[in-house]
């Protein structure tokens, strides 16, 4: 049993596939799924909301991506404080720092991310937290900011040990997607060898970043189990073992309710 983490399933991306890709990853024993989203409207968080309402498998995570900070104004802060209530919601997200393309400019980044820190905070739930080739003001965020206090996940990592240092001991969880099947994928494998077992999770960030042997494809939650199958062979364990794990840790991560061998819900 595994549990996509991070998917993206708005219908703009698998149009009337969309039940199909659910089935496959149902049949590939995928319990649960977490549907980020995060665009840069608040109709893509009601979209993942939606889902999440209608598929028991299905979380939502909401919030503006750092793509789409411009874009995050004062009723976009009402909109995601609303949906961060919602019962199945998991987390806020994803939000974070992304300068390896600086769609919005860095200080209006960082502006955004701290206003969904402090909504985090305010409903009590776990950040999901994106950031790429900005480590340092990254860093600087989660220490002077109450993002310790809900704690999250860092997740697609492909950043330095630094920042996953400050993560781990702030109490987060760090997401690991195919890259770490990619023969280029070394520094992330690297990452993942230091990190404690009880903090890796896995996920597909679909539709993006499809895992070996599915690479170039669009990804999609069945594939989970080949990122599950890269961690175990890059930590030398059992797929099985892995499995167990990253579903322990993905349930601590979102606190959802307990999986039983079955998949059905216990709570
Ligand atoms: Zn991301
Ligand atoms: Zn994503």
């Amino acid at each position: 049993m595994f549990i996509d983490t991070h998917c993206h399933l708005e219908l703009h991306r698998y149009g009337d596939e969309l039940p199909f890709v659910l089935q496959r990853a149902r049949d590939n024993g995928v319990a649960r799924m977490v549907a980020i989203g995060s665009g840069g409207t608040l109709a893509t968080c009601e979209e993942a909301v939606r889902l999440a309402e209608a598929h028991p498998d299905i979380h939502a995570v909401i919030g503006f991506h750092p793509h789409e900070a411009s874009a995050f104004d004062f009723d976009a802060a009402q909109g995601v404080a609303e949906f961060a209530e919602h019962p199945r919601v998991v987390a806020v997200g994803e939000t974070g720092l992304d300068y390896h393309y600086a769609f919005s400019p860095p200080v209006v980044q960082e502006d955004a991310f701290r206003q969904q820190i402090e909504i985090a905070r305010m409903v009590g739930k776990p950040l999901v937290i994106h950031n790429r080739e900005s480590d340092e003001d990254c860093i600087r965020i989660l220490q002077d900011s109450p993002a310790g206090s809900v704690g999250g996940v860092i997740h697609c990592f492909t950043s330095g040990w630094d920042l996953a240092k400050v993560a781990l001991d702030l109490g987060f969880y760090i997401g690991f997607t195919g890259i770490v099947s990619f023969r280029n994928g070394e520094d992330v494998r690297d990452v993942l060898r230091r990190v404690p077992q009880d903090r890796i999770v896995i996920e597909t960030d679909s539709p993006f970043l499809a895992p070996v042997p599915h690479r170039g494809r669009r990804n999609e939650p069945a594939w989970v189990v080949d990122v599950a199958r890269a961690v175990a062979d890059t930590l030398g364990l059992s797929l099985e073992e892995v499995a167990r794990i990253t579903t322990e840790n993905a349930c601590r991560l979102y606190r959802l309710p307990d999986i039983e061998p079955s998949g059905s819900l216990t709570a």
